[in-house]
């Protein structure tokens, strides 16, 4: 069996990879446990876990043309993305190898023993399972942390991104990382089972769809196994009336148009409160509009292909069955001539999004806005909550104190944000809540999940 890479730009075949044999997944799990009671026991927070995630970060910058080449290749985002996907990498390392000894520095609690505290451990070998859309950053947010907090890790990247999820194993051994404390599993979707019920892998975390996310947590909840899981989302943005339209509509295009609007936390339904619905709608359409798609390899390109061509075929079949259920597409909505067998699609509107539509409860993942009329605030706000999803929401409005309110009280979201696009950052937790998943990233709480928090007491 093999997986392979192919290019979404022209739909030729990059390389075959030949999947791992059951012995192989099982010399990888148990090299990789081996590997673990060194590392956990031989190694420290504040030396050498540090100084080699810092030489990691070292090793992305300098190799960031490459790794942005690579990515272009694979699942076509742009050059300049690349990068920038890189460097958050690599200050994310960063930001870890500086943070984690007062993140998992004990605690102690007043209680009536002579000491009693709490102390973070290791639990062992985590699984990774990760998406295509940010092959580098996905794994990373993950990464750094779990390695900072004495844990190993497998990972099965997906099948279209090999070479980047190989790139990252050789960046690790270079940085001076001791063989096999990660090590990529190539395998495809179903073999994952198998990983999951071994009793040496300990935790799972998977971001992607929801789909995946409900398969692997049933599989590890039969086994008991901590899951973090970071899965889709169809964002709100809630364009008030006393908005800034010219900025609200500048920010909602470049958050629908996020790695070519492939991305969890991109903005997806833009709900606009009737008053200002027809302003909005002609400077967000010229916003979204003047995106340039084409070849990733040219640095004038805004948006290169989708990541592949069957969920480009999937996002216009999305979008024909809602023009059919009533909605108006106002901008793209087809697939342009380019030469050869690729997967673009180009921005695209559909307005009259109401609740019965596909659209209104779906998410659509690629460069598709959906835009819905509220008659009011109080409608904006419940029409935002009316999903199954929880990942993010953002609102759009002058009066900053109405916003935070709306943000901290009213909207129904992991992340919630004002006047701008919801974003990540290695300071601050991100996940969903719903059918976007559950459990943190990033920041504190990002490195507190895969621990055994235990309590220590002495009388
Ligand atoms: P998937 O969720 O299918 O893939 C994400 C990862 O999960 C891949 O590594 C994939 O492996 C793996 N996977 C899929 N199914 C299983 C399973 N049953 N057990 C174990 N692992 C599994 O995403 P797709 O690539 O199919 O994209 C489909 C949709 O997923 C998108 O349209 C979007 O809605 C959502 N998505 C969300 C992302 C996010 O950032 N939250 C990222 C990517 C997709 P393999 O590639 O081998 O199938």
């Amino acid at each position: 069996m093999s997986i392979q890479s192919i290019n979404p730009a022209n739909g030729k075949l990059l390389k075959k990879y030949s999947e791992d044999s059951s012995s192989q997944i099982l010399n990888k799990i148990e090299n990789t446990h081996a590997a673990w009671l060194k590392w956990h026991k031989e190694t420290s927070v504040e030396t050498e876990r540090a100084i080699l995630l810092i030489n990691a970060a070292g090793i992305l910058r300098k190799r960031k043309d490459e790794l942005a080449v690579l990515m272009a290749s694979e699942m076509g985002k742009p050059l300049k993305d690349g990068r920038t996907e890189v460097e958050k990498c690599a200050a994310v390392c960063e930001y870890y190898a500086e943070n984690a000894k007062t993140f998992l520095k004990d605690e102690q609690i007043e209680t009536d023993a002579s000491k009693s505290y709490v102390s973070f451990q290791p639990l062992g070998v985590v699984l990774a399972i990760m998406p295509w859309n940010f092959p580098f950053w996905q794994l990373f947010r993950f990464l750094a942390p779990a390695l900072m907090a004495g844990n190993c890790a497998l990972l099965k990247h997906a099948s279209s991104v090999s070479g980047c999820a190989l790139a990252v194993e050789k960046i690790l051994i270079e940085a001076g990382f001791p063989k096999h404390v990660f090590q990529v599993l190539l395998i495809g979707s179903k073999s994952v089972k198998q990983v999951i019920a071994h009793p040496l892998v300990k935790a799972v975390t998977l971001t992607g769809s929801t789909e995946a996310g409900i398969q692997v947590a049933q599989q590890a909840g039969q086994l008991l196994k901590k899951t973090v899981l970071e899965l889709g989302g169809s964002d709100p943005y809630i364009i008030l009336e006393d908005a800034d339209l010219e900025s609200a509509a500048e920010i909602c295009a470049q958050s629908r148009l996020i790695n070519n609007g492939q991305s969890c936390i991109a903005a997806k339904r833009f709900i606009v409160v009737k008053k200002v619905e027809k302003e909005f709608t002609r400077l967000f359409k010229a916003k979204m509009a003047e995106k340039i798609t084409g070849d990733p390899f040219d640095p004038a390109t805004d948006l290169g292909p989708m990541s592949r061509i069957d969920l480009r075929d999937e996002l216009h079949e999305q979008v024909q069955q809602n023009i059919k259920a009533g909605a108006q597409c106002i901008l793209g909505g087809l697939i342009p001539k380019f030469n050869g067998s690729h997967a673009f699609y180009t921005p695209t509107i559909l307005t009259g999004i109401k609740k019965g539509m596909p659209a209104y409860t779906e998410e659509l993942f690629g460069p598709v806005a959906l835009l819905i009329t509220a008659k009011n605030t109080n409608e904006a706000i419940k029409i935002a909550n009316d999903t199954n999803f929880g990942l993010g929401a953002a609102v759009f409005t002058r009066d900053g104190s109405g916003g935070e309110e709306i943000a901290r009280n009213q909207l129904n979201a992991g992340s919630c944000f004002v006047n701008t696009l919801v974003k990540s950052d290695p300071r601050l937790p991100f996940g969903g809540i719903n059918q976007s998943g559950y459990g943190r990233e990033l920041g504190m709480f990002g490195i507190r999940e895969f621990v055994n928090i235990k309590t220590v007491f002495i009388k």
